[in-house]
C-alpha cells in the first residue's frame, strides 16, 4: 500500500481517493494536517476492505479512521459541509486572530 499526496485540482471536490487495483491511497495535499491524517487512514482502510456495499464501505472506513483521529474526523465532517469557510477559520486559529 502506498500513499500519494496530490493537488487539490486532481481530486476536488473529494478529499481523497483509493485505487484498489494499484493499492494507492490518494490524499489532497492542501488540506489541514489533521484532516490529511483522517483522510489517509480512511483511504488506506478502503484498500484492504473487500466488501462491495458502498455505504457500508464508507461507514467502516469512517469509523476506523475516526477512532484514530477523533478531531480530524469532526473537522473533515465540517469541511465537507463548508470547505472554504472552515479552511479560512482554521487558518485564522493558527494565526491567532
Ligand atoms: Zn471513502
Amino acid at each position: 500500500m502506498k500513499i500519494k499526496y496530490v493537488s487539490r485540482k486532481k481530486l476536488y471536490p473529494a478529499f481523497g481517493e483509493s485505487d484498489m487495483k494499484n493499492q494507492v491511497a490518494f490524499v489532497r495535499e492542501d488540506l489541514p494536517k489533521i484532516v490529511k491524517k483522517f483522510v489517509r487512514d480512511h483511504e488506506l482502510y478502503h484498500l484492504k476492505d473487500k466488501s462491495q456495499n458502498v455505504l457500508w464501505r464508507e461507514i467502516k472506513a469512517n469509523i476506523y479512521s475516526a477512532i484514530r483521529h477523533p478531531l480530524g474526523s469532526i473537522i473533515t465532517l465540517i469541511m465537507s459541509l463548508q470547505p472554504y469557510r472552515i479552511k479560512l477559520y482554521i487558518q485564522r486559529i493558527k494565526k491567532g486572530k
